[in-house]
């Protein structure tokens, strides 16, 4: 028979994201509705280890589904990945009589959330991340809210580009994932986009850009990866230095594309979450509860087809790494060739989308 759940702590770690207010909100009314108590952590795993944190009543969460950032914090915790502060935790969690945990955050989250599980404090993990880079979700929570503030500044990029005959280069976060910095290029009418999946073909991007000046192109955006942390402004001086060259070598200076580069750096982590990233937050917070109160431990909430549902913390790390490519022997040993192909065929069909989405965005780039 499943355990009887009294009492769960809730908590927010790794990058902060919108919506994980949300999602804090959306566990603590789930909870306390089927009669269990929530506690919110301070901090991250922090808060676990020094003893941090409130009751979340149904009050206390009130007016918070807006919030950007996360109300209970997010610090970073190196004591946690030692057993000396991973016992700590425990021995706080069972001071509260804290029966289940639900871990919102990214995969370093989500590597702590094993660790309690293997120690048998049963943990869910929630994926609040603005990067989208769990694999095995379509979505995470604060995705579609970074993707929002990024074209909401590069619109605004873009009137001044257009009025002044101008080349702005955009760089925006990510981490390692290019999902960013494609869909914003999309959504924003780039030229281009530089991202870690695809390789980038600067001189051809060049004479592109060149070449559509001389048919009248006005303002062009080009949206770069964080992954690339020097390449936006070099580009944006070198795009600046070959066009005036030209203009002068031609006698034509309507050629030069005078360019400039803007970092949005941690803009784009801020802001309340949209309506796709509260409901996104709303739906697996209330499923990381059903899961926890079945009895179930060690998974994450995905998102699939717009359908919420769940995998194992192991399957999605294996998940990231062969779609990463960053496979280690030994990795794949605990999974049969049944669901390695499944795993395969997941990541063929997720690169084949993002192939597609790429040269659409080259071919409309004109
Ligand atoms: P994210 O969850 O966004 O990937 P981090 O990698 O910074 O962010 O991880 C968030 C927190 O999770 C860390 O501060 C640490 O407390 C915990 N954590 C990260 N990696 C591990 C690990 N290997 N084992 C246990 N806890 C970890």
């Amino acid at each position: 028979m499943a355990q009887k759940f009294r009492k769960i702590g809730v908590l927010t770690s790794g990058g902060d994201a919108p919506g994980m207010s949300a999602a804090v909100r959306a566990v603590t009314r789930a909870a306390n509705a089927r009669g269990v108590q929530v506690m919110g952590i301070i901090g991250g795993y922090r808060g676990m280890i020094h003893d941090e944190m409130i009751e979340l009543t149904n009050r206390e969460v009130s007016n918070k589904i807006m919030l950007s950032g996360t109300f209970l914090y997010s610090d970073r915790c190196l004591e946690f990945k030692e057993e000396e502060g991973m016992q700590k935790a425990i021995a706080t969690l069972k001071k509260h009589d804290i029966d289940g945990v639900i871990a919102i955050g990214g995969d370093g989250t989500f590597r702590g959330a094993t660790d309690l599980s293997v120690r048998g404090i049963p943990t869910i993990g929630v994926p609040g991340t603005i990067d989208n880079d769990i694999t095995a979700s379509d979505n995470t929570i604060g995705f579609n809210t970074a993707m929002t503030t990024v074209i909401e500044n590069v619109d605004r990029l873009r009137d001044t580009c257009e009025s002044h005959a101008r080349l702005n280069v955009v760089e925006v976060m990510g981490r390692g994932a290019g999902d960013i910095t494609l869909n914003t290029a999309i959504a924003s009418g780039a030229v281009a986009a530089v991202i870690p999946e695809a390789p980038f073909d600067e001189e051809a991007c060049i004479n592109k850009v060149i070449r559509l000046r001389r048919e009248g192109k006005r303002g062009f955006l080009i949206i770069v990866s964080e992954a690339f942390p020097t390449l936006g402004e070099e580009l944006a001086k070198k795009i600046t230095a070959i066009t005036k060259d030209l203009a002068e070598k031609e006698g034509n200076d309507r050629l030069w594309v005078e360019s400039k580069f803007c970092r949005l750096a941690h803009t784009v982590r801020g802001g309340s979450p949209t309506l796709a990233d509260r409901l996104l937050a709303t739906k697996m917070g209330v499923r990381a509860v059903d899961e926890l109160l079945a009895g179930n431990s060690d998974l994450i909430i995905v998102e699939r087809a717009g359908e919420i549902t769940t995998c194992g913390i192991r399957w999605s790390q294996v998940l990231d790494r062969m779609y990463k490519g960053t496979l280690k022997p030994g990795m794949t040993d605990a999974y049969t060739a049944e669901q390695l192909a499944e795993m395969e065929a997941f990541i063929a069909a997720k690169k084949a989308e993002f192939e597609k989405n790429y040269a659409m965005l080259n071919e409309l780039a004109d």
